[in-house]
């Protein structure tokens, strides 16, 4: 039996909502790869990778909506009456999200919608890309004596650049996960360093975490406009992270010394 919250009612009409983690299907969880095997349609985001579609049934209806984070797709209530009508209709649907559906993807509005419906649904969590991100560093997002605390953070929301506590982030051996941030790059790194931040703060970009496309930016708080805007895929800001073979290395060696 299945230990994810479900909300089922007595109308016909089940959704299930599911994080399909960072891209590497082999990072889904099996409740979510059966899901996606007995699913009949399917509304993905646009980060939701080939690779974890590819597991879908091939007679299921897959639609994608578009919407990475914040940005631009079908409208959300366009989404939401999607959803609702699948299910009413009978039909097993599978809203499925890149990460985990809780962090950065408008679940509660999902749900919200669902409940105003009187569809019943489950939840089902993912892997959220800071995680396979910091797998991809070496690194454990939170580790005794650097930090206690880890901050997941989003570069922009609806409303623009988004404001957090950049006095507790500027702080040495802050740690935060700052998801679309490459567009606000040049904003958080003023923002940290009006508090205070050092410029030599290392800050790791991972780009395409767990896709065969994953690649690893290290650098510093001074470079980190620059490293953003050479960046094409999604990709996670790792504040206070140096990927762990650099943080062994002595600070003094010169940069050409490491290999
Ligand atoms: N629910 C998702 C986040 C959606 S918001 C999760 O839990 O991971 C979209 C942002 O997630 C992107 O802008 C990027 O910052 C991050 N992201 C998603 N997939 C990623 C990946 N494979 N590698 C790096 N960052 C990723």
């Amino acid at each position: 039996m299945s230990r994810s919250i479900s909300f089922p009612t007595s109308q016909t009409g089940h959704v299930t909502l599911a994080g399909a983690g960072p891209g590497d299907p082999d990072l889904l969880t099996l409740a979510v790869a059966r899901a996606l095997a007995e699913a009949d349609v399917i509304l993905h985001d646009r980060l939701v990778s080939a690779e974890v579609l590819a597991l879908a049934s091939p007679d299921a209806l897959v639609i994608e909506t578009g919407k990475a984070g914040f940005g631009p797709g079908i409208a959300q209530k366009d989404i939401s009456a999607l959803m609702v009508a699948f299910a009413r209709a009978g039909r097993a649907v599978l809203r499925l999200k890149s990460g985990d559906a809780a962090i950065f993807g408008r679940l509660d509005e999902e749900l919200d919608a669902l409940d105003a419906a009187g569809i019943g649904f489950t939840v089902l969590p993912g892997i959220t890309a800071a995680s396979a991100a910091a797998t991809a560093l070496g690194q454990s997002l939170t580790a005794r004596g650097r930090n206690s605390e880890l901050r997941i953070l989003t570069g922009h929301d609806v409303a623009g650049f988004a404001e957090a506590d950049w006095q507790a982030l500027a702080r040495p051996g802050a740690v935060a996960a700052i998801y679309m941030g490459k567009r606000a790059a040049r904003f958080v790194q003023g923002r940290l360093m009006m508090h205070g931040a050092a410029a030599d703060t290392p800050v790791t970009l991972v780009e395409n975490a767990s896709r065969a496309d994953q690649a690893i930016h290290a650098g510093t708080l001074a470079t980190l406009p620059q490293t953003a805007a050479c960046l094409s895929g999604p990709a996670v800001i790792l504040l206070g992270l140096t990927p762990r073979q650099t943080a062994r290395l002595p600070l003094s060696l010169p940069l050409e010394a490491r290999s």
